[in-house]
């Protein structure tokens, strides 16, 4: 069952990228049906990849391999120990019991995401052609880690370009008490994860070294986490012997999850202090009241899933990071992060550069922060990058 693309279009597949868009293809024979593996010829029908069809999304397939070898039960077996093996050869798998095992196309996988939970996997699907291998991935997964239950969080907005519904629930095997957390460990500390509600898959793991990293940094400061979700960065400066803490989200749920993570740490609690509402508005007033901190954590939602969304994203990320400075006592450390694949390394330097300006603040980028390793960025497709941290000390 081939697909043949149009004159010229074939260059994206000889650098090795593995999204063919709906515009690159002259024909379809054979009418595939959604997730089966097709051929990819040239317009002058030379073998280019293999790939799975697609038919509703505006990325007509997705490559597989870029070889003529069969795509079956034995191919995923190799793609998942390979993913695997990169996990425990980078030591993710020593310092913590919970990352990610495949991130997709950065694994030669797309559309598939699995993250390990302590004893539990859980699996996002959101392409055809994971959805078409779901099954035979499902088993290959338990047979490779050893483990026994895997929980469905097919629940992403990219499934619904892909023509599917969202799909939550258990997989294989069984999870006691699934609406109540589990507990996970990292870097020594631990953390109550609800895997069937919690934000992505219930954690966001690709912040694991950037909170050890806020650990180091924040002994005797004073120090602001906004947006922390279940608390990642607040717990970690705790741990690291900040003076105070203060945690900022507009989720009541978060919050709870949050002080929970203090008390599962034994850290004191009487140095903590959250509030719910909206950041933008808190930091403002956290300004009119002259309020100062030695450490202001921003790792804000998604706000540019696409460059389309840039400009508008540059706002929203100069107006908490200018307020962020302002906030900061000399001396003092700005953490703070853009996740928007929508929003590249330099612009985002540039809008914390203009940030800083507009404050009247002085500083200078100490660190550069990014995705952790188990979230690598195959070289072939840079579209794998999307979190940005950094460092800025403020003179
Ligand atoms: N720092 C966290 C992850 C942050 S995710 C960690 O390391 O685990 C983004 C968080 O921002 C979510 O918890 C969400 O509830 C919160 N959020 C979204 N919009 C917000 C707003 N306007 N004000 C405050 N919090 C907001």
């Amino acid at each position: 069952m081939p697909i043949t693309l149009k004159p010229g279009r074939e260059k994206s597949l000889l650098r090795r990228h593995p999204w063919i868009f709906s515009g690159a293809v002259a024909r379809v024979d054979d009418e595939p049906a959604s997730g089966a593996t097709v051929d990819v010829l040239s317009s002058k029908g030379d073998f280019l990849a293999r790939a799975a069809y697609s038919p509703h999304s505006q990325i007509r397939a997705r490559v597989w391999t870029f070889d003529d070898e069969p795509v079956d039960a034995g191919f995923f077996r190799q793609k998942i120990r390979a993913a695997l093996d990169t996990r425990d050869k980078l030591q993710v798998t020593s310092s913590s019991d919970s990352y990610r095992l495949v991130y997709a196309e950065s694994d030669g996988l797309p559309g598939l995401i699995v993250d390990r939970y302590g004893e539990a996997l859980v699996l996002q699907s959101l392409t055809t052609g994971s959805e078409f291998w779901k099954q035979t991935i499902a088993d290959i997964l338990l047979e490779e880690t050893g483990l026994s239950a895997i929980y469905e969080r097919s629940d992403a907005d990219a499934r619904e370009l892909e023509g599917f519904p969202p799909v939550t629930g258990l997989l294989r095997g069984e999870i006691s008490n699934l609406q109540s957390p589990i507990t996970i460990h990292e870097h020594g500390l631990k953390f109550a994860v609800n895997i069937a509600e919690g934000h992505k898959t219930g954690f966001y793991l690709d912040q694991r070294a950037n909170r050890l990293r806020v650990r180091e940094l924040a002994e005797g400061r004073e120090t602001l986490d906004c947006f922390c979700y279940t608390g990642g960065f607040t717990v970690n400066a705790l741990a690291g012997g900040a003076k105070s803490a203060l945690s900022v989200d507009s989720s009541a749920g978060a919050l709870a999850l949050c002080r929970e993570n203090i008390a599962l740490n034994g850290l004191d609690a009487a140095r903590h202090s959250s509030l719910e509402g909206d950041a933008f508005q808190l930091l403002r007033k956290f300004r009119d009241e002259g309020r100062a901190f030695d450490m202001v954590i921003l790792d804000p939602p998604k706000f540019a899933p696409t460059a389309a969304h840039a400009e508008k994203a540059a706002r929203a990320y100069k107006d908490i990071n200018l307020l962020g400075f302002k906030l900061l006592r000399p001396g003092g450390l700005l953490v703070t992060f853009s996740c928007s694949g929508g929003v590249d390394a330099g612009l985002f330097q540039r809008v914390v550069a203009a940030a800083a300006l507009d404050a009247g603040a002085d500083a200078q980028i100490v660190e550069r922060l990014s995705q952790a390793a188990d979230h690598p960025v195959a070289l072939n497709f840079p579209e794998g990058t999307y979190l940005k941290g950094l460092v800025c000390l403020k003179r």
